[in-house]
């Protein structure tokens, strides 16, 4: 059996029409594998949320196939694959206060994905495992609205709330952006110790900076101008870049 989880086959996007047309991949190939973390890199525009959405289908390709368990998520024919995808999977977006919902407590929004998966009396048990693992005290944070809490924290309950139904597939878009730079460390360690709590996951992470993805992703790869221009093992990757772009990037990251 085959380990890949999630598969891209020369994936196009083009958006709009005629003139204004704009072709944000142009044949872009990805593989992510069982427990592995894919760190997905390059500057703003440069495709990299459109590839991560069309890879968990949450977008079409224009042309191209994304994969799941080597079966098509794509057209009609995809459709059930598809919504086994999205039962699969948990997302993770750059400003958390927009996954969360204002109205709900910390716990109620970690504790929601549950509702139509586990049995009533297992809930509370999961989501305090959940709090665990991203690294918040439940007993602190379970009944706080999103507006007490800081940035740091509402990404950690994002995390939480995207990773309590174990999926098998965690995208993670930008996640320590819109976070304080003094509470970006946590983010990361919040994703380190759901890798380390779901070792089956795979998991895969945007970001337009190296630094902070460096210590998380096993693998890079390195979009530009909607083509992926080099990848590779993480350290390989760092110490021998091959391609100028990717050279850029190493000078400008951040940790
Ligand atoms: P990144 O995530 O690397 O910053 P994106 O994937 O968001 O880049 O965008 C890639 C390119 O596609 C950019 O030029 C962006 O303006 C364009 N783009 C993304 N989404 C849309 C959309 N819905 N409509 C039109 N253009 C889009
Ligand atoms: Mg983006």
């Amino acid at each position: 059996m085959s380990d890949v989880v999630l598969e891209a086959r020369g994936v196009h996007k083009t958006f709009g029409r005629g003139k204004t047309h704009h072709e944000a991949l142009r044949g872009v190939d990805l593989v992510v594998r069982e427990g592995q973390s894919v760190a997905v890199i390059g500057e703003s525009g440069s495709g990299k949320s459109t590839l991560t959405r069309i890879l968990f289908g949450l977008d079409c390709p224009t042309t191209g196939d994304v994969l799941f368990h080597g079966r098509s998520i794509t057209g009609k024919e995809g459709r059930e694959r598809l919504l086994a995808l999205r039962r699969a999977s948990g997302v993770v977006y750059q400003n958390p206060f927009e996954s969360l919902d204002p109205r709900w407590t910390a716990a109620q929004s970690v504790a929601e994905p549950l509702l139509a998966q586990v049995a009533d009396a297992n809930i509370d048990e999961r989501v305090d495992e959940a709090f665990r693992v991203a690294g918040l005290d439940a007993g602190r944070y379970a009944n706080r609205f999103p507006m007490d809490l800081s940035g740091g924290q509402a990404q950690r309950v994002a995390i939480a709330r995207a990773m309590v139904t174990s999926p098998q597939v965690l995208l993670a878009d930008e996640p320590m952006s819109a976070i304080d730079v003094a509470a970006r460390v946590q983010i990361v360690d919040s994703l380190r110790r759901v890798r380390e709590a779901n070792p089956d996951m795979a998991m895969v992470v945007v970001s337009h900076d190296l630094g902070v993805v460096q210590h998380i992703a096993d693998r890079l790869v390195v979009m530009h101008n909607g083509l992926v221009v080099e990848r590779g093992e993480t350290h390989a990757v760092l110490r021998h870049p091959t391609h100028e772009y990717t050279r850029t990037l190493i000078a400008a990251a951040s940790w």
